[in-house]
C-alpha cells in the first residue's frame, strides 16, 4: 500500500530546463564574438560539471560557471561589460515567471487528502523557496525538502525524519537518476514523468527492470496510477 507521494519540482511541476537552455544560447552569442564557430556549449557544460560539487545545483552556480567559462574561452579577453551582461542573464533567470506544467494543480488536488504529499527538490534554497511561493502550490504539500543532492541516503534521511516507510512511498519526477532510481534502491516506488527537454547531467542509460518502476506520459496520469497501486495486492 502507498501512503505518501513525493514530488520533484523543476520540470515536474513547472518548466525549468528551457530557461537554462535559452540562457545558454544567449551566453553562447556573447562568447561567440571571440570564438566564432566553436563548441561553446560543451565547454560551458564541462565547467558546470566541475563546479557542481562546490556550487551545487541552481541558477547562482550556473551563473558563476558562465562567468568562469567566458573568461576561460576568451583567454581573459571578455570585457567587464560583457561579464555584467552574463550576470544579468542569471538575474533574469532568478526572476522568470513560474510556468506550471499542464494539469499540475488538478493532480496535486487529487493527491492531497488521500495521500501525504511532499515536495523534494534539489538546488539553491532561496531560488527554490521563491519559486514554490510564486507557483501558488505550497499549500498542496505537507512537507517541503530542499536538498543539495538527491541520492538514496538523502531520501532515507527524509523518510526517517518524517516517519515515512520508503516501501509505502512514491517519488514522482522527470529525472531517472535523481527522482526514480534512488527511491527504487530504498524499495519504494519511482514514477518517471519525462519532460520535453533533458539536462545532459540527468541522462540515464537503461530503464530498471522492477515492478516498482513506473512511467507516465504526463502528470495528470498519476491519480490513475495511484489507484492501480492501491488496488494491487500487497
Ligand atoms: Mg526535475
Amino acid at each position: 500500500m502507498v501512503d505518501t507521494v513525493a514530488f520533484d519540482a523543476d520540470d515536474t511541476l513547472w518548466h525549468n530546463e528551457h530557461l537554462f537552455q535559452d540562457t545558454q544560447k544567449k551566453f553562447e552569442a556573447i562568447v561567440c564574438r571571440y570564438r566564432p564557430g566553436e563548441d561553446i556549449h560543451d565547454a560551458l557544460f564541462a565547467v558546470e560539471m566541475r563546479n557542481l560539487q562546490l556550487f551545487g545545483y541552481g541558477i547562482k552556480g550556473f551563473t558563476l560557471s558562465m562567468v568562469e567559462a567566458a573568461i576561460q574561452l576568451t583567454a581573459g579577453g571578455i570585457t567587464a561589460a560583457e561579464i555584467h551582461e552574463i550576470v544579468q542573464l542569471g538575474k533574469t533567470m532568478m526572476e522568470a515567471p513560474v510556468d506550471l506544467l499542464d494539469g499540475v494543480e488538478e493532480t496535486l488536488a487529487a493527491v492531497k487528502g488521500r495521500f501525504r504529499a511532499l515536495l523534494i527538490t534539489k538546488g539553491d534554497i532561496i531560488d527554490q523557496t521563491s519559486k514554490l511561493e510564486r507557483s501558488g502550490l505550497a499549500d498542496h504539500f505537507e512537507q517541503v525538502e530542499i536538498v543539495a543532492r538527491k541520492d538514496a541516503a538523502v531520501y532515507r534521511t527524509i523518510c526517517a525524519r518524517h516517519g515515512i516507510e520508503p516501501a509505502r512511498c512514491v517519488m514522482v519526477g522527470n529525472s531517472m537518476p535523481s527522482d526514480v532510481l534512488p527511491m527504487l534502491e530504498l524499495r519504494g516506488h519511482g514514477v518517471h514523468v519525462p519532460y520535453e527537454l533533458l539536462w545532459a547531467h540527468e541522462a540515464h542509460d537503461e530503464d530498471p527492470v522492477c515492478e516498482r518502476f513506473h512511467r507516465i506520459a504526463r502528470l495528470s496520469d498519476l491519480p490513475a496510477l495511484l489507484e492501480r497501486l492501491m488496488a494491487a495486492p500487497a
